[in-house]
């Protein structure tokens, strides 16, 4: 059997990777684990985890580190991950990759790369605004959105570097159109 597969899609809020991942994992036959579809669904059943979350959600911050580390230990121990996975939304944080990195190192898997989507804040807030819209999200409104950024700058993009010097980063110019991304991926 071949080794599994683990990808992280990392980038700021609206660079595409939720779409990317989505249509990757498909083509791989490996899950789609996004953290934010995860944290809404525990928001809709007003689960304990749901009602801790959602405020921050709401607001555009993140929401603690235990949360997100717990949902992800149980995503991931799931059956179907064992091909592997590709996981989008997470790690966020520095102690979130920290516990990413053990969780991986006890089921003995590597990671094979994290895939960052780069793209300019303006061109990502025009395609946030538009999304509000269309999908009615209760966080992209330009307050929170505002703060995901801020949010993504101070807290996640460090994450960029750290993984750069691991030698596990493969970047994509992500300002372009969904087919000439998922072409890029392709070929990864
Ligand atoms: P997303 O769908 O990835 O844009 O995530 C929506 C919201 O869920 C974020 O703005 C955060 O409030 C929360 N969230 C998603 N992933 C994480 C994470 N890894 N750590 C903390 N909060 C998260």
């Amino acid at each position: 059997m071949s080794a599994p597969r683990i990808l992280i899609f990392l980038g700021p809020p609206g660079s595409g990777k939720g779409t990317q991942a989505k249509m990757m994992a498909e083509r791989l036959g490996l899950p789609h684990i996004s953290l934010g579809d995860l944290l809404r669904e525990e928001v809709k059943k007003d689960s304990p985890i749901g009602r801790r979350a959602k405020e921050s959600m709401n607001a555009g911050k993140l929401v603690p580190d235990e949360l997100t580390i717990e949902l992800t230990r149980q995503r991931i121990s799931r059956p179907d991950c064992r091909p592997g996975f590709i996981i989008d939304g997470f790690p966020r944080s520095a102690a979130q990759a920290e516990a990413l990195d053990r969780m991986l190192a006890e089921k003995k898997l590597d990671l094979e790369a994290v895939v960052y989507f780069r793209v300019s804040e303006e061109e990502t807030v025009k395609r946030l605004l538009g999304r509000a819209q269309l999908e009615g999200r209760a966080d992209d409104n330009i307050e929170s959105i505002r703060t995901r950024f801020e949010v993504y700058e101070k807290t996640t993009s460090p994450l960029i570097d750290h993984y750069r010097s691991l030698g596990k980063l493969a970047e994509i110019d992500a300002a372009r159109s969904i087919e000439a991304i998922s072409r890029d991926l392709a070929r990864l």
